[in-house]
């Protein structure tokens, strides 16, 4: 059995508090939100933190809410499976709520939160392992080791980010809000992420992710999220894709998908986006099924899943049109998530 090491726990009552105390131990502490992922990386010794910073005391963190412009604000802490049980989350960002109720299992959406879900380590299956298994291969870059197990020679590690609502928070044009040393800071989701998966994110360990905010939609917007994975029950995705379209009457004014699993930040599928804008989603039905079918093809000539993550990586290749197809189709549904397919 894998045991936890002993490790001091601190539980502020306040965003600042907890600032200062990740400042205050540096590189020896990092913050807890539900735990279900830091927990295990720190059994496997991927984490080795001597303090552990509780975030479930501070209430700002805390709640859904909407704002005057008719935006979510999302606070860290909500759990996934509140968040995909929210009604105004549901019909205002579908394709987040779909992609929240199909993390990993029940029990671990109860406990896991939204922040915990962004901020989340990229993963490969060289380096999701034990500290023994992971000796075996001498380790690797990300942790303890120089090479890199997936690209022979390789410099950079190309870990994937395996984050089923970053995708969806993208598609949305979602911001960011984190409190770290140098104050309060609000970004785009897409200046968070970096090519580096060793920590590819552009903000600093010491800052803590305070709330997430998602732009109105009106009625004219559709979203889905579709998900590859081994088991139904529960598992990282292999391949994920969220997809958002806005449609107007009855043609598509606009469209942005993105992809997860992949490498180590999220990446806009904007090929694919193209072929399926100024489409009309009635008529015959025509012309809608042959922009699917380019929208698959754009998409499986962009995306090129690596060997970081567990499943082959020419079948997770082979199944990127298929998902992108039916989650663009469930989109345009109003259905979804798409999976088990
Ligand atoms: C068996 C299993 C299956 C899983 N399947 C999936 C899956 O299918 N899809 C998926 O996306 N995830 C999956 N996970 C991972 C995890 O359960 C989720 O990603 C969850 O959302 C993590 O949230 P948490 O609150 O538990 O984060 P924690 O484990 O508490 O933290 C995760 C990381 O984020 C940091 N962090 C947390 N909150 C903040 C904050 N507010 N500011 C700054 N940093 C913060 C922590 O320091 C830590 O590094 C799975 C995990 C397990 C064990
Ligand atoms: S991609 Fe390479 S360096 Fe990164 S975790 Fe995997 S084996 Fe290690």
């Amino acid at each position: 059995m894998l045991r936890l090491p002993q490790f001091q726990v601190e539980r502020p009552t306040a965003i600042a508090d907890a600032v200062a105390l990740l400042a205050e131990h540096g590189t020896d502490a990092m913050v807890i939100a539900g735990g279900t992922d830091l927990l295990p990386n720190m059994k496997h010794e991927l984490f080795t933190p001597k303090v552990v910073i509780a975030l479930a005391d501070i209430e700002e963190l805390h709640g859904i809410e909407v704002e005057d412009d008719g935006s979510l604000s999302i606070g860290a802490m909500v759990t996934l499976d509140a968040l995909a049980g929210d009604a105004r989350v549901q019909e205002q960002a579908p394709a987040l709520a779909q992609s929240a109720g199909i993390v990993s299992g029940p029990q671990l959406r109860r406990m896991g939160t939204l922040g915990g879900n962004v901020m989340l380590d990229t993963r490969c299956q060289w380096y999701n392992q034990t500290h023994f298994w992971r000796s075996a291969l001498g380790f690797c870059l990300k942790k303890d080791g120089t090479e890199c197990h997936v690209v022979a020679g390789g410099s950079r590690c190309v870990a994937a980010a395996s984050n089923d609502t970053a995708p969806a928070l993208a598609s949305l044009g979602a911001s960011l809000v984190f409190h770290s040393p140098e104050g309060q800071r609000e970004i785009p989701i897409d200046e968070l992420w970096d090519r580096d998966g060793i920590w590819n994110k552009t903000v600093g360990r010491d800052a803590v992710l305070v709330r997430i905010k998602v732009p109105a939609t009106g009625l004219w917007h559709r979203g889905a999220y579709g998900k590859l994975r081994d088991r139904g029950s529960i598992d990282f995705p292999l391949f994920g894709v969220a997809v958002r379209l806005d449609v107007e009457g009855d043609v598509i004014t606009s469209a942005d998908l993105v992809a997860v699993g992949l490498q180590a930040r999220p990446v806009h599928l904007t090929r694919a986006a193209r072929c399926i804008e100024g489409v009309g989603v009635n008529g015959d039905g025509k012309d809608l099924a042959a922009a699917i079918q380019s929208a698959g093809e754009a998409a499986h000539a962009q995306c090129h899943p690596l060997a970081n993550i567990p499943g082959d990586h020419d079948y997770r290749r082979a199944m990127v049109a298929v998902y992108v197809r039916h989650t663009l189709r469930a989109a345009i549904d109003g259905s979804g998530p798409v999976s088990g397919l």
